[in-house]
């Protein structure tokens, strides 16, 4: 069988969640785990953490509908609430909660009759400027909302911009005009992602919606003593399947972008795009290879990559390779460092590792 393995840890994920709860522990928290739970298993995950989380949360209601019939019993929130009208009548007959983020959706709800009142975030847009009310607009849909029949928990949301940022000043902007809106409604919040979660507690609210921490990746543009306690979940791991010795100035891979230095050992390791391993990786790009540090040499292939591991000793065929998380002997490497290597973040490395790649979970009975 090919060797490449993502191995999801639940253990770690508990724990980060805790961590975003520890952090905020005068708000509950809804788990989101949207996008297959950023490519661990959204089921799973689930399954995992369903004892603790008071609700979780996702981009649709496809997302939504596969975990309740999977067994999921807490209550799901609709991040982006719904796309089309018809779907108020899943919504009222799963119980998923909604966000309201457009003039079209409160007519919808509005001439809506659901069984029971269905619990609701008003979304407002205090600067991230993609989904929500402006802040001028956002009272008077309060009032046409907060005692129709048709809704229940009406709570105000928002999304940061640049909550990841140290520089704090447009986070501040949009803080104060949340602040403003919600002193004059007596309304209940719901604001922080992870970021804002781990590093601005004014803006922990009667909800939080941390996401990618749960994972294990510090979302902070630098890192404090809390994200250091975070765990990684995902590790993807595979083997090496080829060595070869290379003369000084011989290339490697598509290209020939790599040239070997001096006499050097590269192996060939079972990952690739194909694999959603990404191929923007340059050279130099961290792996560990027997748990120690080496980097890329050449190109990403469809389906293998090449890592110089002349200064690794006792390498052979079949020797362990983490490309991301944790490896045998404990060694860890961070997927924040990996995404840095190819201009991107880890969210998308994490959503991006395609179903081909088996993932091992570290419990029996998800
Ligand atoms: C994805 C998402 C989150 C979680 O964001 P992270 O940066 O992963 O913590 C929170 N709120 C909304 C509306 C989202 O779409």
């Amino acid at each position: 069988m090919r060797p490449l393995v993502a191995h999801i840890d639940l253990d770690a994920l508990r724990h980060n969640y805790q961590l975003a709860c520890r952090c905020a522990p005068q708000s509950r928290s809804v788990a989101v785990i949207k996008a297959d739970a950023y490519g661990h298993g959204a089921l799973e995950c689930a399954r995992a953490l369903e004892a603790d989380v008071p609700a979780f949360a996702v981009a649709s209601i496809e997302e939504a509908i596969s975990l309740r019939e999977g067994g999921i019993k807490v209550p799901i929130v609709l991040l982006e609430g719904i796309f089309t009208a018809d779907e108020l009548a899943l919504v009222d007959q799963y119980g998923f909660w909604i966000s309201v983020h457009s003039e079209w959706q409160v007519t919808a709800l509005l001439d809506f009759s659901p069984r029971q009142p269905i619990p609701v975030w008003l979304k407002v847009d205090s600067g991230m400027h993609r989904l929500g009310f402006s802040p001028e607009e956002a009272p008077g849909v309060w009032q046409r909302l907060v005692n129709a029949p048709q809704v229940t928990a009406l709570h105000l949301m928002s999304h940061f911009a640049t909550a990841d940022a140290r520089e704090g000043s447009y986070f501040n902007q949009q803080m104060a005009a949340l602040t403003t809106l919600a002193e004059k409604l007596g309304a209940p919040l719901c604001l922080a992602n992870s970021p804002a979660t781990l590093a601005w507690p004014v803006a922990h609210g009667d909800w939080n919606r941390p996401g990618v921490m749960l994972y294990g990746s510090d979302p902070l543009e630098e890192a404090n003593e809390i994200t250091r306690q975070l765990r990684p979940v995902m590790s993807l791991r595979s083997e090496i399947i080829a060595l070869r010795e290379l003369d000084e100035g011989e290339p490697v891979g598509y290209g020939g972008r790599w040239q070997a230095p001096r006499r050097s050992k590269i192996a060939v390791v079972a990952a690739g795009y194909g694999d959603g391993y990404d191929r923007h990786a340059v050279d130099g790009t961290p792996v560990l290879v027997n748990g120690q540090r080496c980097a890329i040499a050449g190109k990403v292939s469809m389906d293998m990559l090449t890592v110089d591991v002349t200064d690794v000793p006792e390498v052979a065929i079949g020797s362990e390779v983490v490309l991301w998380g944790s490896a045998s002997n404990g060694a860890v490497l961070s997927i924040d460092e990996v995404a840095r290597y190819c201009d991107t973040i880890s969210y998308t490395l994490l959503t991006g590792v395609l179903p081909r790649v088996p993932r091992h979970y570290n419990e029996a009975h998800v």
